[in-house]
């Protein structure tokens, strides 16, 4: 596949989120590129919403300026108020920063020695095997801080995989990627999403990412659906699925009847979700990164927000509700210090709160643990 390469200069590099987001323990994500060479079908980076110019998997813009400006964003001396204590994330959004340009550009691994030369922890979700390459760095990091690398997968099916992500490394060389990971001490997951509805999603499938995901011993693996935007990212997607499984077409129309976000109907999703926590018992992997892992990292306020979110995604998962969600929503929104929210009974008309969540709270700001997250995990 021919790739155009566009040279272009940011203006800016940090991408700031008012709310930590619990998925990946991150206020902070950049795009170094836009567009992405490894053309994944199902990808949500084409869609209109994004602006990225050209055709997403063959125009690449490079940020050539990227360092430089990122530099001056993230260095503490030229800040008045600090960055948030948070994992950087490298990953996500109009591009993966391991395409194969950044082999010839190396604007990841410039990033990598900023933030190590910072001190900042990072957080490494790709699906490109040259992010061995950097293993140095990320030790370095992982040492001094903590990283964490975490590959996305859609399926471990080969063939399927061959269809869906033609341009990336195969499943299999994924799974080895983050076994080497492991070997050198730095906690590792799965991103098992999107999983491509009637392709990808079947309770054998799960089981088979599940088993895959145990054999290597991962510490975590976040589960999630697909979505597909009307436009670009229908199109494309539904081109491939016509070629390769005809006979689901027509499933996808009743499956994606159009919202802004391009979800499925909530239905799909509640029986994946089911399906997907009766394997997740068996195999007893974490649905999300254990607290453990990031409990020094994260600044009080985070890590409170980010356990009750941890919370009310798991008891979702158990079919129940909770306030862990709204709770966790509100505090992000209070601009006050943990402790004095509470002392001021700033929570206390939220529906469900009550002593017990204030309790779960006051454990997590103290012990930087909650002994009702590790049950429901371990149970
Ligand atoms: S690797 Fe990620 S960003 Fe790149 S095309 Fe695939 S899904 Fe999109």
């Amino acid at each position: 596949m021919a790739i155009t390469v566009h040279e272009t200069r940011a203006k800016s590099v940090l991408r700031k989120a008012k709310k930590i987001d619990s998925w990946f323990l991150s206020c902070y994500g950049m795009n170094l590129y836009r567009g992405c060479a490894h053309n994944c079908t199902y990808c949500d980076g084409r869609a209109e919403k994004y602006n990225v110019d050209g055709e997403f998997g063959r125009d690449i813009a490079v940020k050539v300026n990227a360092i430089d400006i990122l530099h001056r964003e993230i260095d503490p001396a030229r800040k008045r108020v600090p960055l948030k204590k948070c994992f950087m994330l490298l990953g996500g959004g109009v591009c993966d920063a391991y395409q194969p340009l950044e082999a010839k550009y190396g604007l990841t691994r410039r990033t990598l020695e900023l933030f190590c030369a910072y001190n900042y922890p990072v957080h490494i979700l790709t699906k490109s095997t040259l992010v061995k390459r950097d293993a140095d760095l990320i030790e370095k990091i992982n040492n001094s801080t903590r990283a964490l690398v975490s590959m996305s997968f859609s399926t471990v099916d080969e063939k399927i995989s061959s269809v869906f992500e033609p341009h990336v490394p195969c499943p299999q060389e994924r799974l080895e990627t983050l076994a080497y990971f492991k070997s050198r001490g730095v906690a590792c997951g799965m991103f098992y999403l999107p999983v491509i509805p009637l392709v990808s999603d079947s309770p054998t499938q799960m089981e088979q990412v599940m088993a895959r995901a145990a054999e290597i011993k991962l510490d975590y693996v976040i589960f999630g659906g697909m979505t597909l935007k009307h436009g670009r990212q229908m199109d494309h997607f539904l081109d491939v699925l016509r070629q390769h499984f005809p006979q689901h077409v027509p499933a996808y129309a009743d499956l994606y009847p159009g919202s802004q976000w391009g979800q499925a109907k909530r239905s799909y999703y509640n029986e994946i979700n089911k399906r997907f926590y009766h394997v997740l018992k068996k195999y007893r992997i974490r649905p999300r990164i254990p607290l453990s892992i990031f409990n020094t990292v994260l600044e009080q306020k985070e890590l409170v927000i980010v356990a009750l979110e941890h919370l009310d995604f798991i008891l979702r998962l158990q079919g129940k509700t909770s306030p862990y969600g709204y709770t966790a929503y509100m505090i992000s929104k209070l601009k006050a210090p943990l402790p004095e929210i509470l002392e001021q009974g700033s929570l206390k008309s939220i529906r469900g709160f009550g002593h017990a969540t204030e309790k779960i709270i006051r454990e997590i700001m103290t012990a930087k643990t909650c002994g009702y997250l590790s049950s429901l995990l371990s149970g």
